[in-house]
């Protein structure tokens, strides 16, 4: 089963590929399957979110037993601040890694609950690594957890996980990531990776529509979460405990939007599970940036460091490009891109996740050509600044 296989029809109603990390562009099998109503309670529903928490527990692969799935209402940000709130206690201490907003936000987060916490700041995209964490941990034994962002969707770079974890471990802390927009595409075995809870959403690698999150966590870190939330509608443990007895959400359910991510789930494990997923993401990156470079596009990244998730862009240095302008000639063409986040030079960011192939791909980078040659560019290529900026990340 390869996914090349695959059959990615354009969208029905003519609407522009999303290239943005979520939402992003479904599949009409997705969409049409929000058109049924469904009993919250009704044994048909329950059935659906039994499915939903095994289907996404079975991606961890080996030493899933240990781990359970606990589906939450709302963005990925009511996830991520449920896991912070039920896994980091309330006398605990968090080191958070930040490289970029959602890593900031991690913070932010911790600063609403009132929990301790230290932020290392690597600024707009420089890695965390396992040394600087384990020399953190070492001088302060205060810290009960580390907070990692899987792939920091700001930039587009795929931390480097592994090696944060080890350090964690080794210095006898746990670590809870933010794999929001990695999760499906991008492997985080349990039986490579230690860590006690990770947290992703419906609207990004698995491919259905907005509207809820999950925590995926040991069962003994769940069991222990009890009574650390602060709130009681992101109460982790409450929602895990009501949900294992009941079979139900403890309060309204996204209905329509599980029904979607039912879908979503199976058309991932036809496309060939994770692996899968990652590979036509792989390659919608490769045939993007690829193309990219050759109209003389630079990215931020070394090609080392980019996630198959979303790519950063510099802004060409000629005079004659400006960004809305740029958007607005792309969005005629049929493509929505994303702005850039990095403070200290101009940039845009283009996804690769969603419904689209390696041949959407080309479309995009034609897109780019012809959107050039109409705002007069004859060159894309950036202003030295930005050069210099990226050589700073030299490793
Ligand atoms: C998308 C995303 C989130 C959640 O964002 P929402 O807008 O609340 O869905 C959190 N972290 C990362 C890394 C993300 O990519």
């Amino acid at each position: 089963m390869t996914a090349s296989k695959q059959q990615i029809e354009p969208p029905r109603l003519g609407e522009p590929y999303l290239l943005t990390p979520g939402p992003l562009t479904t599949s009409y099998e997705v969409k049409e399957a929000m058109l049924r109503d469904w009993g919250s309670w009704d044994d048909d529903f329950r059935g659906m979110t039994r499915e939903l928490r095994a289907g996404l527990l079975a991606l961890l692969g080996e030493g899933s037993d240990e781990f359970d799935c606990v589906p939450m209402q709302g963005s990925g940000t009511f996830a991520v601040e449920a896991m912070l709130a039920s896994f980091v206690p309330r006398d605990g201490k968090a080191l958070v890694l930040a490289n970029g907003a959602y890593g900031l936000r991690s913070a932010q987060t911790l600063a609403y609950l009132n929990r301790a916490h230290v932020v290392l700041d690597k600024g707009d995209y420089l890695p965390p690594r396992g040394d600087e964490v384990a020399q953190i941990l070492a001088d302060d034994p205060d810290i009960t957890h580390v907070i990692a962002i899987h792939c920091e969707t700001s930039s587009g770079i795929l931390n480097p996980v592994e090696e944060i974890s080890e350090a964690t471990y080794a210095a006898g802390r746990k670590l809870l990531v933010d794999s929001m927009s990695a999760f499906g595409a991008v492997d985080l075995k349990p039986s490579e990776i230690r860590y006690e809870a990770m947290v992703s959403s419906a609207n990004k690698c698995i491919e259905g529509v907005p509207g809820f999150g999950f925590v995926i966590a040991r069962k003994d870190e769940l069991e222990a979460a009890k009574g650390n939330s602060h709130s009681l509608s992101l109460d982790v443990h409450a929602q895990w405990a009501h949900m294992n007895k009941t079979g139900q959400w403890r309060f309204t359910p996204p209905t329509h939007v599980v029904a979607a991510f039912i879908v979503a789930l199976r058309a991932h494990a036809i496309e060939g599970g994770v692996a899968g997923r990652g590979g036509r993401y792989a390659r919608n990156r490769d045939v993007m940036v690829q193309g990219m470079r050759e109209l003389g596009f630079e990215t931020l990244l070394d090609s080392r460091w980019l996630s198959p998730i979303i790519v950063t862009f510099f802004c060409p240095a000629d005079e004659k490009f400006v960004f809305d302008t740029f958007y607005g000639l792309m969005k005629d063409k049929g493509f929505i891109i994303y702005p850039g986040k990095l403070t200290v030079v101009d940039s845009f960011r283009v996804g690769c996740i969603g419904q689209m192939d390696e041949h959407v791909m080309q479309q995009v980078v034609t897109a780019a050509k012809e959107s050039l040659e109409e705002m007069g560019v004859a060159n894309a290529a950036p202003p030295a600044r930005a050069l210099e900026e990226r050589a700073k990340l030299a490793a």
